[in-house]
């Protein structure tokens, strides 16, 4: 390791986190940046490859969530390239993490970066959650839901609550329009099982293209004939 390149890196990321980060997993974050960087020539995963765009607008985006420390096995819902899946499982060790994405060349890729960097706690799956989501190992398995840039709220609240357990949080990342998006859904998040729908943080990133989360506790289990299939979802929200 170049460790004039690591200690700039290092010195960005403690500059810009609003949270404590230990020496190991600063590592570990330069590690993963790297690997998906040498990932990115082969597979397709981001467009954020600059040093410090990395840094806000993957890493300290995606563990700035307000997780619970009762949320232990959490599932990453359209993970991609692996974020928020990859450093949440950073900066929690001891929390497990499963990658779910439909696209399975990613998901490989993912789970080739995770090896190369030694993580260990965190699983790659392939599939569409609308499938998944039916099936009893996954359905109301998880302690938390996390999706960044997967589907509006509207269509994600029914992809994600039927794999939370009751009492788990469905936690789903934002930009400007949370807050239409969340009267878009009406009673949707009702009928699957999930309490009201607030934004709960607003990051104090620096960085301007923040995202605030949107968090929803699962009160009541989700009715067997959620998820529909794809085309329904789309064609007709939930409302
Ligand atoms: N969360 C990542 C990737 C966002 S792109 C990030 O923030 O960088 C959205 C991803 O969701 C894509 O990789 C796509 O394959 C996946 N996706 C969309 N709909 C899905 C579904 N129904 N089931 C599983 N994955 C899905």
């Amino acid at each position: 390791m170049n460790d004039q390149t690591y200690l700039k890196f290092a010195e960005i990321l403690k500059s810009e986190s609003p949270l404590p980060i230990t020496e190991d997993q600063s590592r570990l974050f330069y590690d993963f940046m790297n690997a998906m960087k040498e990932m990115n020539q082969r597979v397709n995963l981001t467009r954020i490859l600059d040093e410090k765009d990395f840094i806000e607008k993957h890493l300290l985006d995606a563990i700035t969530c307000p997780l619970k420390s009762s949320e232990n096995q959490i599932l990453d819902l359209g993970s991609g390239g692996g974020i928020p899946g990859v450093p949440l499982a950073i900066y929690y060790p001891d929390k497990h993490f499963t990658l779910l994405d439909s696209t399975a060349k990613k998901m490989k890729a993912v789970k080739e970066i995770t090896e190369t960097i030694g993580l260990k706690n965190v699983t790659c799956v392939a599939g569409r959650a609308e499938e998944l989501g039916k099936r009893p190992e996954y359905r109301e398995t998880f302690d938390a839901v996390c999706a960044r840039a997967v589907a509006a709220f509207n269509i994600l609240d029914e992809l994600c609550a039927p794999f939370l357990k009751t009492g788990g949080t469905f936690y789903a990342w934002k930009g400007q329009q949370a807050e239409e998006e969340i009267a878009a859904a009406k009673s949707g998040p009702k009928k699957l099982g999930l309490g009201e729908a607030h934004i709960t943080q607003n990051l104090m990133l620096k960085s301007a293209a923040f995202h605030v989360i949107i968090q929803c506790d699962k009160i009541a289990s989700t009715p067997s004939k959620y998820p529909r299939n794809y085309g329904r979802i789309v064609k007709k929200p939930l409302a």
